[in-house]
């Protein structure tokens, strides 16, 4: 196999063996990327150069990731290292600090090899809001690699990097792991540190990993979760060691399946797939039951009053004095006006225009209160149904990956391509999504396990339980 084919686990291997270091294994990555990434376009950023001297610097086997060529989403600050959020606004913006997460992916000797593209601020389902390019699905170049975290999900399908960092807020790390045939995983709400993370909904973001396989996950995982004081909503609870249930047993184990997650509009090339995974789940053990989440229908809506609201808010930094872009204008008020006119995309306007309108006075309590109480019922209906099962598994998203252009237009139905994974956001909830088949097109298919508040454990024991039971993820796409 060529080096940057390899998962975290198999090039650590090879790294401590000293049969390859990690110069090289960089170099591997960094000619793949120059090899496809103009087919892929998953990269906003490459800086060769530095992430060969930093390979150099490190002395294989003496952090948990010693010279791993990681993909961070350029949402995430890198101390030094442009971070644009694929926003006009912060083109050239170099943050004077380090990201938790990657602070601590540096502590165990990690390469970052690129800063990949997104929605503007995440706001997206499919890269296509990027305000620099879109990225591409590396299965079929005409479709979307999904989003927000599109560039990190096509990045790891294209064999780009070993592994890559990306953000959730209602999806953005789960849908594209699904769309491009990776697995991906949003952490419970609290369990990794958001200090770094450029805040798109304050109370939804999470970042989690996106990987070639599910031990990778958790692997990485073991890396960037735990307390950090610099986040007030970062939790202070011990961090299990994730690798240690992956391999056990899962006979037993109560797979609750929504009836919910299987309605009308779920494409039947996804629900096949999904369907069947779940009966791989039952072959393997597991007990399935029939469970029911009734506020379901209510998440999609509840999720764009809330996470508008949060972002119009955070988004108001953006002025054109404490950051990035700034547009001269006859007066203070102008220059704010023509800053963020010119900065700012036209989905990223949309939002700040809808969340500035449900938080205003006379509207608060029609929008954003009543969003916060159905967001109280969601968690509910979660809480409720793990008192009778151990995980949920439902399809991640309702189609495959779509084409370029199909849905740009119409961003009501962009917003509803989210409908199955915004739920675990709102109520907090941890969740995975890993590949369990394709369509008849050959577009990778994604199943979505959940599971209790900082139960990441049993998730991941059940993903690692089904994909070392199918051959799906070994799949790559031909470039
Ligand atoms: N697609 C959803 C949105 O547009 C989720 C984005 C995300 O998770 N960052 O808001």
């Amino acid at each position: 196999m060529e080096l940057f084919g390899l998962t975290i686990s198999g090039a650590l291997e090879l790294l401590k063996k000293r049969e390859i270091s990690p110069v090289e294994l960089t170099k591997a990555v960094l000619g793949r990327i120059e090899s496809v990434d103009d087919k892929i376009s998953a990269f906003v950023t490459v800086d060769g150069e530095k992430a060969l001297a930093r390979a150099g610097d490190i002395a294989a086997g003496e952090g948990g990731l010693s010279g791993i060529p990681i993909a961070v989403k350029d949402n995430i600050c890198t101390k030094g290292v442009r971070t644009t959020c694929s926003s006009r606004i912060l083109e050239n913006f170099i943050p004077p600090y380090e990201s938790t997460v990657t602070g601590r992916l540096l502590n165990e000797g990690y390469v970052l090899i690129g800063k990949t593209n997104l929605d503007e601020f995440a706001m997206g389902s499919s890269t296509e809001n990027s305000g620099f390019f879109t990225t591409k699905n590396p299965w079929v170049t005409e479709r979307v690699p999904g989003g927000s975290s599109g560039g990190s999900a096509a990045a790891v399908a294209a064999d780009e990097c070993i592994a890559a960092l990306g953000s959730d807020t209602g999806g953005s790390i789960r849908q594209p792991a699904s769309f491009c045939g990776v697995v991906g995983m949003k952490p419970t709400y609290g369990r990794v540190s958001r200090y770094g993370l450029v805040a798109f909904a304050s109370s939804l973001d999470q970042i989690g990993p996106l990987t070639k396989n599910v031990r990778d996950a958790a692997v990485l995982l073991n890396v960037i979760s735990g307390h950090d004081g610099c986040d007030s909503t970062s939790l202070n609870m011990d961090v299990p060691d994730f690798t240690s249930v992956l391999g056990s047993d899962i006979r037993g184990l109560k797979v609750g399946v929504p009836g919910e997650y299987f309605i009308e509009g779920i494409d039947s090339e996804v629900a096949i797939p999904v369907k069947n995974a779940i009966s791989q789940l039952e072959r393997l053990g597991a007990d399935v039951v029939d469970i029911s989440l009734p506020h379901t229908g209510y998440a999609v809506a509840t999720y764009y009053v809330i996470a508008t609201s949060e972002a119009s808010s955070n988004l108001a930094r953006y002025d054109g004095v404490k950051y990035g872009l700034r547009v001269e204008g006859n007066d203070l008020l102008d220059m704010y006006m023509k800053t963020r006119s010119e900065g700012f995309g036209q989905e990223v306007k949309r939002r700040i225009m809808l969340g500035t309108f449900a938080l205003s006075s006379g509207y608060y309590d029609a929008y954003y209160r009543k969003a916060q109480q159905v967001r109280t019922l969601i968690r509910r209906d979660f809480e409720k149904a793990f008192e009778e099962v151990d995980i949920i598994a439902t399809p991640t998203s309702p189609t495959t990956a779509f084409k370029i252009g199909e849905m740009i237009s119409d961003p009501l139905q962009m917003y509803l391509s989210d409908i199955l994974t915004i739920s675990a956001n709102l109520a907090g909830v941890p969740a995975i999504s890993v590949p369990c088949g394709f369509s008849s097109e050959g577009l990778p298919v994604g199943l979505q396990i959940t599971g209790r508040h900082f139960d990441e454990e049993s998730i991941l024991k059940v993903a690692y339980a089904y994909e070392q039971s199918t051959e799906w993820h070994k799949r790559r796409p031909l470039l």
